[in-house]
Order: C-alpha cells, then structure tokens, then sequence
C-alpha cells in the first residue's frame, strides 16, 4: 500500500517535472520570437528615421534635418569655442542641362555633385540637400580660411567630373558662398543670408567659384528671397 502511494507520487512528480520543461522551453521559443520581433521593429525605426531626414534621390540630408540639428550644432561650437562653418552650393546653369538632356539627365547630375560633397567631408559635417539644385555643408570647427579651401577642393572635384548620360558626358560646375559663425552672424537665418549673398556674388562674378562672406557684400545687396527660406 505504502509502495504505491510512493509510486503514485513518483509518477507524478515526473509528470510534473516534464510540463515544466515543456513549458521552460515554449517560454525559451516565445522569447526567441519576441526578440526578433523587437530587432525588426528596431531596424524599420532605423530606416524610417533615415527616410525622414534624408532626400530620396541623392541621399544627402534633407533641410528639414538642417534646420533641427543646426542650433545644437551651433550650441555645441559655443560651449567648445569653436567656429561653423556654412558653404551654400548651387548648380550653375542646371535648367539648360534639364532643358538640353531631359530631367533624368538633370537627376544624374544631382546625384553626382551630392557623392562628392559627401566623399570630400568628414563624418561631423552636414552635407544637405536644400532646395532644387541646392546645396548646404555645415562644418562644424570650421574657420573661414579652412572652408574656403573645402568649397574649392568640391568646386574643383565637381568641374573636373563628368556624368555618363546617354551617348552623352556631362560636365558642369558650381557656385559657392561661404560664410562662418560666430564672426559673420550670430544665428543660422543670417549665417544663411550671409552664405547666400556670398554665392550670389560668386554667380555674378561668373560662376563656377568660392566667394567667401565679407560685410561689403551687403552693399550691393540683392533682391533675392534667401534660399527660399
Ligand atoms: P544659375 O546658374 O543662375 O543657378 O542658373 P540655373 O539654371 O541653375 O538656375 P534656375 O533657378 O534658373 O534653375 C534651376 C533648375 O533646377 C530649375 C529646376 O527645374 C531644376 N530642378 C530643381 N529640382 C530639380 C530636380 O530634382 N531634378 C532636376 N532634374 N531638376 C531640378
Ligand atoms: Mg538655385
Ligand atoms: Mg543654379
């Protein structure tokens, strides 16, 4: 009688173990599951992140990522002391390779200018894609002389590229403006204003140049809306 009640119990104490282990190991199966399921959720945040900041057809930061990162940008030269550096680049004469090639030619273009401005950067600038066929470099730690020398190390990048397109090779160039916080302007619209008059300048000097902001330029102060902005 004693025997198989300690029988009985022996039985089920195994019996109990086992739902243990089965259940242990759906539990090890559902936590599996679930981490997967948290990486992927993970990844598409990522991605959906970078969608939002980016442009779609040259993948250089949008403005809208400009315009939230540049006053912690700025925020972060002044608690370091240190200068930014804006460099505005337009396209010279981009309509008349629309109108002569197609828009898709025009596309390739863009493309192009923003794989060398992005090759010849450093990971802390912030290399953006503002307007048509526009484009914004902040540097942060930037000095006037020193950016200067980057806008023409992409002029010179740019002009001596060309782009297949075609039975075609297209060849253009660049205008750029420079300006440099906090000598030049104290906040980012007139560090933009700035940057803007200098590349006006550039175009009406002739085009394919750097011209760096200097308090003369304001003088002969264009009408012209800033960067749309
Ligand atoms: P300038 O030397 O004075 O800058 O002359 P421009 O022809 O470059 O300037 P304009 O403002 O007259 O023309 C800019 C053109 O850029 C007009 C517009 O159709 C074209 N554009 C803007 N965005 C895009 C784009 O995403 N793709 C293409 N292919 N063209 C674009
Ligand atoms: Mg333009
Ligand atoms: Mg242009």
């Amino acid at each position: 009688m004693v025997g198989n009640v300690a029988y009985t119990r022996n039985i089920r104490v195994r019996e109990a173990r086992e739902l243990l282990r089965v259940s242990q190991s759906a539990l090890q199966d559902a936590n599996r599951e679930l981490q997967l399921q948290l990486d992927e959720i993970s990844q598409l945040q990522t991605q959906l992140k970078q969608q939002a900041d980016s442009d779609p057809l040259t993948g250089a930061y949008n403005r809208r990522y400009f315009d939230v990162s540049i006053n912690r940008e700025l925020s972060q030269c002044d608690r370091k002391n240190q200068p930014l550096s804006l460099i505005l680049v337009d396209i010279d004469h981009f309509k008349a390779i629309n109108d002569g090639f197609g828009h898709q030619a025009g596309d390739q273009i863009l493309i192009a200018l923003a794989d060398i401005l992005r090759l010849n950067s450093r990971a802390s600038d912030i290399v953006c894609r503002y307007g048509g066929e526009e484009f914004l470099i902040a540097l942060p730690n930037t000095d006037l002389d020193t950016a200067v020398q980057r806008a023409e190390q992409y002029r010179c990048a740019f002009a001596d590229g060309e782009v297949s397109w075609q039975q075609h090779r297209l060849q253009s160039t660049i205008s750029l403006g420079i300006a440099c916080y906090p000598d030049q302007a104290a906040e980012v619209d007139s560090l933009l204003r700035c940057a803007d008059l200098a590349m006006y300048r550039a175009k009406r000097d002739g085009r394919n140049r750097s011209v760096a902001y200097s308090p003369e330029l304001q003088e002969h102060s264009p009408v012209r809306p800033v960067t749309n902005r």
